[in-house]
């Protein structure tokens, strides 16, 4: 092991800074440099400790093996010269963040290195919306899964469309394309599909419609977006109070 420095692989939460965990305001109040991602809120990086050199890791879009291995460098560059090096990676580093590919690169490297698990956007961002991934009677099994096939091949959505609730990330862009995917590996066109756009962060919007609807290309949305696709959906408009008065009695009456 390389003395003195700890490289911390961060998550940062889905974006507001309460809920953040402890160990990960913990070590940003100490720490000398603090390597963020684009996704990383205004509000958490505030937490840092005043005076961290913040150093923006951002992807260039199309060019993300290139940045990625410059991120590599930079963080043995400032691990040479500072003891607590962050690198701060939105929700968990080791959900679609690299982050374990960052740990192992460091760690061949003889860095000490310690993880700080994050709250996923995957499952706080549907959560808080009113969307949990399981429930009794509803959805009993559920994936996350990338819908940015970049380089790489397409999630095998016949296999996936197996699993009750359907969890995608960086999937705004090929949003039809996954949905006529999922139609065509037997999903029902009238199945409910929600779009969190910009989660726990005050500009959050929630878009819900017909898998068929988001097909067909009619479904605008906006990213960062995690996508939800299952009957789960249907349970949001209880969980999040959005149902009028007259509905819940209307409702109650039907039972
Ligand atoms: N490691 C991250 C995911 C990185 S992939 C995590 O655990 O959350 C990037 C994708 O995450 C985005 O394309 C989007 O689908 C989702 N995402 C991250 N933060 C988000 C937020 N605040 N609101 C909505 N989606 C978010």
């Amino acid at each position: 092991m390389k003395q003195g420095s700890t490289v911390y692989l961060v998550g940062a939460g889905p974006g507001r800074a309460d809920l953040l965990t402890l160990r990960a305001a913990q070590v940003l109040s100490t720490a000398d440099v603090v390597l963020y991602d684009r996704l990383v809120s205004a509000e958490v990086l505030a937490m840092a400790r005043p005076g961290a050199l913040l150093v923006d890791a951002g992807k260039e879009h199309g060019r993300q093996e290139e940045t990625q291995q410059r991120i590599l460098e930079q963080l043995d560059f400032y691990a040479r010269r500072y003891r607590h090096v962050v690198r701060l990676k939105g929700g968990d580093p080791c959900v679609f963040g690299r982050g374990a590919e960052e740990w192992q690169w460091l760690r061949d490297r003889g860095w000490e290195v310690e993880l700080v698990p994050g709250v996923t956007s995957a499952l706080a961002a549907p959560a808080l919306a009113g969307i949990p991934p399981t429930f009794r009677g509803v959805a009993r099994s559920f994936a996350i899964v990338t819908g940015h096939a970049c380089g790489e091949q397409e999630p095998d959505w016949r296999v996936l469309a197996s699993v009750d609730t359907l969890i995608i990330l960086m999937g705004v862009s090929r949003r039809a394309r996954i949905a006529q995917q999922l139609i065509g590996a037997g999903r029902n066109a009238g199945e409910p599909v929600a779009f969190v756009e910009n989660a726990t962060l005050p500009d959050e919007r929630v878009v819900t419609a017909e898998l068929g609807a988001v097909a067909e290309g009619m479904v605008e949305v906006a990213n960062p977006a995690v996508m939800v696709v299952g009957e789960v959906v249907r349970l949001r408009e209880k969980l999040a109070g959005l149902l009028s008065e007259a509905q819940e009695l209307a409702l109650a009456r039907a039972e």
